[in-house]
């Protein structure tokens, strides 16, 4: 039941307890916030025709205007680096077992193209308006023909591996046990050189800045030259993969150019050993050390000190044992030195 009395309205509603009723206002009929007459002209201007389309030219000028500033996009230049002159002797040195293969590419393109042996990408660096591919060739490489191959022509080209005959030498060790490793001892050799073979065949990045050549680690007389043919103790061993540098125990060990430390560890040949990747699959690495004083994803510079000479691992005396690989081969290390 709704009763309007004027400004209130009330609803009441029958229910099993009696009549209840609420009391609601009404409300009036508002009046138009906009006058008649005001309303009329409005209809007026809603009626009148659309405006023409602007005329294209008039399109074009409003386009012209700068009205948004748009932002050139950048490609970033290809990474590039230079061949330093100190390389150039490795044109005239041929390709031996442990030593440096230099291939002139022909293609002129502005990127480095991706080199492969056997599998392995290589180290390539401008030179004018040409790229150098420089090979490390393993030191039980086969003597003959070789070849490298464009990763994205499939194209090959081929090198000459000549015959190097290296000396013998023979070294007396007091440790037995480092000639001749005992069960236990041949266990942890064979998961050392899993390790050994990861930290050499690091991640292959690109550097601006050629990776070679290389600082001689620390200052002295070459003890033992790469390629050796060795007996330790009467019996024949696997061949120098490094070069000796003789110093007194604890002369400071430097890093032979900018790089990132990649693993340390204490190896039963090698001692306390540090490995540092330069990029471009040249590792370096400093063994039989009596300190280390970095630390794997560690950045150093040329020069940076790492750690101290020692006789740690199968070493007759205190030296620096210092490797060098390209493409995860050990080469020569006099090859690329300063
Ligand atoms: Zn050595």
């Amino acid at each position: 039941m709704n009763i309007s009395f004027g400004k209130v309205f009330i609803i009441c509603v029958a229910t099993l307890a009696g009549v209840s009723c609420t009391v609601a206002p009404v409300h009036p009929p508002q009046p138009s916030a906009v006058p008649i007459e005001r309303q009329e002209k409005i209809t007026k201007i809603d009626q009148t025709p659309l405006p023409s389309k602007p005329s294209p030219l008039a399109e074009i000028t409003e386009i012209d205007k700068p009205l948004i500033q748009y932002k050139p996009v950048l490609t970033p230049p290809p990474i590039v680096a230079l061949l330093p002159t100190s390389l150039l002797s490795l044109r005239h040195t041929s390709a031996v077992p442990g030593g440096v293969a230099w291939i002139t590419l022909p293609k002129q393109s502005a990127t480095p193209p991706k080199i492969l042996y056997q599998k392995r990408q290589v180290v390539v660096l401008r030179h004018g308006k040409k790229w150098v591919a420089l090979v490390g060739v393993p030191l039980n490489a086969k003597v003959g023909s070789h070849s490298v191959i464009d990763q994205e022509t499939r194209k090959r080209y081929s090198f000459k591996v000549k015959y190097k005959k290296y000396k013998t030498q023979h070294v007396r060790i007091k440790n037995k046990r480092k000639v001749n490793p005992n069960r236990k001892d041949l266990q942890r050799i064979r998961h050392e050189q899993k390790q050994i073979q990861a930290a050499l065949s690091s991640y292959w990045q690109a550097t601006s800045n050629s990776p070679l050549p290389l600082m001689q680690p620390v200052k002295g007389r070459f003890s033992s030259p790469f390629g050796l043919r060795r007996y330790f103790n009467g019996q024949r061993r696997s061949p120098h993969k490094g070069l000796d540098i003789a110093v007194p125990l604890g002369t400071p060990v430097v890093a032979a150019a900018p790089g990132k430390v990649v693993r340390t560890g204490h190896y039963f040949f090698t001692g306390k050993t540090v490995f540092i990747d330069h990029g471009q699959s040249v590792v370096t690495l400093y063994g039989h050390l009596n300190t280390i004083v970095v630390s794997p994803e560690q950045i150093v510079k040329t020069g940076q000190i790492i750690g101290t000479v020692g006789k740690t691992g199968r070493a007759s005396g205190p030296h620096l044992h210092w490797g060098v690989s390209l493409n995860n081969t050990m080469i020569d290390p006099m090859l690329v030195k300063q």
